[in-house]
C-alpha cells in the first residue's frame, strides 16, 4: 500500500476536502434545532477542529480570514442516523432475481448506496448483516478516505437457526448453501458471536425470530430458544459488543428483551408485556413502519415471491398499530428503516410515518439523532451538535418541526467537517 498517501490525497482533493492537520473551520447557518432542548438556537456560529466540533455559540462571527461554510437561511440539525440498514442490498431484486449476479456485484452496489445514505442525510448507519463480510471492506475504505459515505457499525452476518430466517433458504439441498453465522445450541452460537468479531463486526445481530423476505419461515414464529439468545447476548457483551434482535413475534421479541439484547428490530407483533420489559429493561425498540409501501407497491415487479408479499401484508398495518401503542407506553424508540428491503436514498420518508402514528416531529428527530447515539453507546460523538462530538450535520430550507416530511429531502450535509457533494 505504498502509494496510498498519494491517492488519498488526491482523493480528497476530488472530494472537495479540506486538509486534514489542526485545520479550523466554520459553519454558520440561519438557525440550528438543538435536538435536546427541541428548541432553535440563532444564527449558530460552529467551531470546528480536526473534525470535531469545539464549540458552538449562538450570534458569534467567524474571524476574518477563515474557512466558512456559510448555510444563510437554512436550518441545521445534527447527521442523521439509520439504526438499520443493509448496504449490500437493492430492493430491485426480490426473490430469485439476485442470482443472476456473482457475489461481488453485492459489495459494489454496497459502495453506491453508501453514498446515497450518505446524500440523504443519514452520516451514521448500523448494518444489520451483509453477506461475504462485505460492509467490513466498505466501512474500511470509508474510514481509510477512498469513498464517501455514513460512519458504519457494521454487524458483519447475522446469527441464527438452521433454516431459520437468517439463513439461506432460498436453494435446494444439492446446491448446500447455507449461512456461515448460523448456530444450534449456545455454545455453537457464542462460538459464532467470536467469529463475527474476529472478522469485523462491531454490532452483534441475531434473528430471533421468522421474517418476511426468507422462504419457510414465519415471522410470528420464535427460532431461537431463551438459552441460545441469552448465549449470544452474553457473549456479545462480554467482547463491549451491544446485541441487535431481528424479532416480529411477541414470544420472540420478549425472549430477546429477557435475553439482554439492546434493540428490537421490527417488533411488529410487540404485544403489552413485551412493550413492559422492554420500558423496564430500557430496550430500544427500532420498527421500520415505512418500507412496507415500497413493499407493497414495487414488490411483485421487483420478482419479490407472493409468499413473502402475503407476509408483509399481513403484519405491517400491525406493526404501525404497536409502533403508535409502545411510543404512547414510553418505550424507548429509534429510527430504523431496514434500507435494502427498500431504496437507501429514501429512508428519509420514515419521519412521516413517525409522526403519522404518534410522534411529535422532535420525537421522531431524536429517535433518529440523541436516542440513536445512546442505542449505539455514541452519546456526545454523534447525534448531537455540542462541542466535543463529530462534526456532522445536514441543512435544510424548511422547517422540520413544522414540517418532519422536509427530512425526505436533505438540501446540504457535511461529515467530519466535511461538506459532501
Ligand atoms: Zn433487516
Amino acid at each position: 500500500m505504498k502509494f496510498a498517501p498519494r491517492l488519498l490525497a488526491a482523493t480528497a482533493l476530488a472530494l472537495g476536502a479540506t486538509p486534514a492537520l489542526a485545520e479550523t473551520s466554520y459553519v454558520t447557518a440561519g438557525r440550528m434545532l438543538d435536538v435536546e432542548s427541541g428548541r432553535y438556537v440563532q444564527n449558530p456560529l460552529i467551531t470546528i477542529i480536526d473534525g470535531k466540533i469545539a464549540a458552538v455559540e449562538s450570534g458569534g462571527t467567524a474571524p476574518a480570514g477563515a474557512n466558512v461554510r456559510d448555510l444563510a437561511g437554512m436550518t441545521i440539525l445534527p447527521g442523521l442516523i439509520d439504526m438499520h440498514v443493509h448496504l449490500d442490498g437493492r430492493p430491485e431484486y426480490g426473490g430469485y432475481s439476485g442470482l443472476q449476479f456473482t457475489d461481488r456485484f453485492w459489495t459494489v452496489l454496497g459502495v453506491v448506496n453508501a453514498g446515497k445514505m450518505l446524500k440523504a442525510g443519514f452520516t451514521s448507519v448500523r448494518n444489520l448483516g451483509a453477506d461475504d463480510y462485505n460492509v467490513v471492506g466498505i466501512d474500511q475504505a470509508i474510514e481509510e478516505g477512498w469513498l464517501q459515505g455514513p460512519r458504519i457499525v457494521n454487524a458483519a452476518h447475522a446469527l441464527g437457526a438452521t433454516g431459520g430466517h437468517c439463513d439461506s433458504t432460498f436453494l435446494p439441498p444439492s446446491f448446500d448453501s447455507k449461512s456461515p453465522a448460523v448456530g444450534d445450541g449456545p455454545a455453537e452460537l457464542r462460538k459464532r458471536v467470536r467469529e463475527q468479531r474476529k472478522y469485523g463486526a462491531e454490532v452483534i445481530k441475531a434473528c430471533a425470530t421468522g421474517g418476511v423476505f426468507s422462504r419457510n419461515t414465519a415471522p410470528g414464529v420464535q427460532q431461537l430458544t431463551l438459552e441460545e439468545l441469552t448465549a449470544i447476548a452474553e457473549e456479545a457483551h462480554f467482547w463491549g459488543l451491544k446485541a441487535a434482535a431481528h424479532a416480529h413475534g411477541a414470544a420472540g421479541i420478549k425472549a430477546a428483551i429477557r435475553a439482554g439484547f439492546d434493540t428490537i428490530e421490527h417488533a411488529s407483533y410487540i404485544d403489552d408485556e413485551g412493550i413492559a420489559l422492554a420500558r423496564q429493561r430500557g430496550t430500544f425498540l427500532s420498527m421500520d413502519v415505512f418500507n412496507t409501501e415500497y413493499t407493497l407497491s414495487k414488490g411483485a415487479e421487483n420478482g419479490v415471491l407472493e409468499e413473502n408479499l402475503a407476509k408483509e401484508r399481513a403484519l405491517s398495518q400491525v406493526q404501525r398499530d404497536n409502533f403508535r401503542k409502545a411510543h404512547k407506553a414510553g418505550a424507548k424508540m429509534v429510527f430504523g428503516s431496514d434500507a435494502g428491503v427498500m431504496p437507501h436514498e429514501d429512508v428519509g420518508g420514515q419521519f412521516r410515518v413517525m409522526v403519522e402514528y404518534g410522534m411529535t416531529p422532535i420525537e421522531a428527530i431524536r429517535a433518529a439523532t440523541i436516542n440513536a447515539a445512546d442505542a449505539l453507546g455514541q452519546s456526545g460523538e454523534v447525534g448531537i451538535l455540542k462541542a466535543g462530538a463529530w462534526a456532522d450535520l445536514i441543512a435544510l430550507n424548511g422547517d422540520p418541526l413544522a414540517d418532519v416530511g422536509e427530512l425526505a429531502d436533505v438540501d446540504f450535509v457535511m461529515k467530519g467537517g466535511v461538506a459532501v457533494d
